[in-house]
């Protein structure tokens, strides 16, 4: 993780003192971290992004044109089954959409903090017959969002962890099996 600390450290010389909601996580624009987890009757996706990815800019929306950007960013990241294309041997159906974001007034995180930088922390579910027959994931975010350069991936199955990292315009994410 040590090559985070010098972009780490750029950011917070912009937030002010205190505790920005991004405190001790990685925001790097271009770059969203993916943890992806399969189990038999379930896959679960949890995405970590800075809102820079996703939007262009990491405020609460200030003019009709922002307004915009957000609600076509989320329509993209609530459109699961788009976003996240799974082997179909695994028979995943899209279950649940949970997203968070404190500038965007998402997931009940309270009044936005005051700060440079914003982040969105999305949890995808799906449910599957057969997860342990998935072999790839193909993962949308790049063609979703234009901004967005590279993915770190953390995979966990039946068979372990492994780390992974997509870079545009790879996009498909092969299991251990
Ligand atoms: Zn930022």
């Amino acid at each position: 993780m040590g090559r985070w600390f010098p972009t780490l450290l750029a950011a917070c010389a912009l937030g002010a003192a205190g505790a920005p909601a991004w405190a001790g996580k990685a925001h790097e624009h271009g770059v969203a971290r993916l943890d992806l987890a399969v189990e038999p009757g379930r896959l679960t996706l949890d995405l970590d992004t800075p809102l820079d990815n996703l939007l262009g800019f990491e405020h609460a929306p200030r003019s009709d044109a922002e307004r915009e950007r957000v609600a076509s960013a989320l329509a993209r990241l609530r459109d699961a089954g788009t976003l996240f294309r799974i082997d179909p041997a695994a028979a995943c159906t899209p279950a649940k959409v949970e997203l968070v974001s404190a500038p965007l007034g998402l997931g009940g995180s309270g009044a936005a903090v005051a700060d440079a930088h914003g982040d969105l922390e999305g949890h995808f579910e799906f449910t599957c017959k057969a997860g342990a027959r998935a072999g790839f994931v193909e993962v949308g975010l790049f063609a979703a969002f234009a901004r967005l350069r590279r993915v770190e991936l953390q995979v966990v199955t039946a068979r372990g962890q492994m780390k992974a990292t997509l870079v545009r315009p790879a996009s498909r994410v092969a299991l251990a099996r």
